[in-house]
């Protein structure tokens, strides 16, 4: 894996001071971003860009509500959050956006993706691996509500999963009941 890191910077944030650093991968330009007493065994998030809930305040899903309770977290537990670019489940944008169309039509948001010949989840952590390593963390507390990402970071402990915990709107209800019963999340 090619990857080319950044340099660290300052981050000042609505929620404090963190460090920032970039990690490119082929033509992902990923995001570290943590504590400036970041702990041996941190917490960490690991969360996939998305766009529309990130930075446009969507109610389609929980992502910006979940970036929001990660950030807080991760500044109280000094801890990592690992943004990595893979939109949309890793669909990417304009995907995502006519999974959307679909899904205004009446399929949920698997059946959308598979609509358009994808699976439920596209999404991949081996860069999280890397770049853990990087920091030599080998022990962490995971922040997530997602199961499988619990199997799919390898090489790296995860002593406890902690649950974020957010509440349901009346746009992402169905969505968040799909992402339970058909996606095997724990919420
Ligand atoms: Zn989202």
């Amino acid at each position: 894996m090619k990857v080319e890191i950044s340099d660290i910077a300052n981050l000042p944030t609505k929620y404090g001071e963190f460090n920032i650093q970039s990690f490119k991968e082929g033509p992902k330009e990923h995001l570290v971003i943590f504590s400036k007493d970041l702990l041996s065994t941190p917490v960490v998030r690991v969360h996939s860009e998305c766009l529309t809930g990130d930075a446009l305040g969507s109610l389609k899903c929980d992502c910006g509500d979940q970036l929001d309770f990660a950030l807080k977290k991760i500044y109280q537990e000094k801890g990592m959050l690992i943004y990595l670019r893979q939109e949309g489940r890793n669909i990417g944008l304009l995907n995502k956006v006519n999974a959307y169309a679909l899904q205004d039509r009446g399929f949920n948001t698997v059946e959308a993706n598979h609509q358009l010949g994808f699976s439920a989840d596209e999404r991949t952590y081996e860069i999280v691996t890397y770049i853990l390593h990087k920091f030599k963390i080998k022990q962490i507390k995971l922040l997530t509500n997602n199961p499988e990402k619990l199997n799919s970071i390898n090489d790296i402990e995860i002593i406890e999963r902690l649950p974020i915990v957010i509440k349901s709107n009346k746009y992402n209800r169905e969505y968040l009941k799909v992402k339970k019963v058909e996606m095997g999340h724990l919420l």
